[in-house]
């Protein structure tokens, strides 16, 4: 009989953890907005804002004429080390765990699964330079189920991102931070989670 190891076993079992110092991590609006407020930090002291295609439609304004820009994990550069995810725990040399164990970004927890228009497949950008994937090795309806969670997410960050750039749009002056984009997303996640809850479906 053909076992499947556990993916996250798998995962976990990894001392050196260079997928999180090589990979540039988009975390969803739950994402953050799960971390934010779990662990009480602001969602910009863990957030960095990097360029997004001009084209984007999830590409956020911060002011009417701006280049769009999308949020990632902060990097964190130690001494003597790569620069890493803020969230990496160097615990000594070659031995890294991540500090948000359940928390971690859905992107995080499906890696290195991605969706090929429904098929679930290893992405191609993985960086790991410790061993090579397959897919026999991933858990793959856990992994579908949370490719799927990401994408219904990113389809709410996308409704969210249209209605603060109409919003910065419609206002020539307007200049706004990454604080002040958050401040919106915590907003409107808080409410939707409310929402989601009293109609019994979070
Ligand atoms: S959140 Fe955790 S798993 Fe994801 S890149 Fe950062 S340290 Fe790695
Ligand atoms: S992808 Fe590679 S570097 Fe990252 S945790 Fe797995 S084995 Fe380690």
């Amino acid at each position: 009989m053909i076992t499947h190891p556990d993916h996250e076993l798998l995962w976990l079992s990894c001392a050196a953890k260079r997928c999180c110092s090589l990979r540039t991590v988009r975390p969803t609006g739950g994402d953050i907005w799960r971390i934010a407020t779990r662990l009480h930090v602001p969602p910009e002291s863990f957030l960095r804002s990097i360029p997004a295609e001009p084209d984007a439609d999830d590409g956020v304004l911060l002011a009417p004429t701006s280049q769009p820009v999308h949020l990632a994990l902060a990097r964190r550069a130690t001494k003597g080390r790569q620069a890493a995810c803020v969230f990496l725990m160097h615990i000594r040399e070659e031995v890294a765990r991540c500090g948000l164990g359940e928390l971690r970004p859905l992107p995080c927890q499906a890696f290195p699964g991605r969706d090929a228009c429904g098929t679930l497949r290893i992405r191609e950008d993985h960086g790991c330079t410790c061993r090579s994937w397959n897919l026999a090795e991933l858990d793959r309806p856990a992994v579908a189920a949370l490719l799927a969670q990401e994408a219904a997410e990113r389809a709410r960050d996308r409704q969210l991102v249209h209605l603060w750039n109409e919003q910065v749009k419609s206002d020539e002056g307007s200049k706004y931070s990454l604080a002040d984009f958050c401040g919106y997303l915590l907003y409107a996640y808080t409410a939707q989670m409310a929402e989601a809850t009293a109609g019994g479906t979070a």
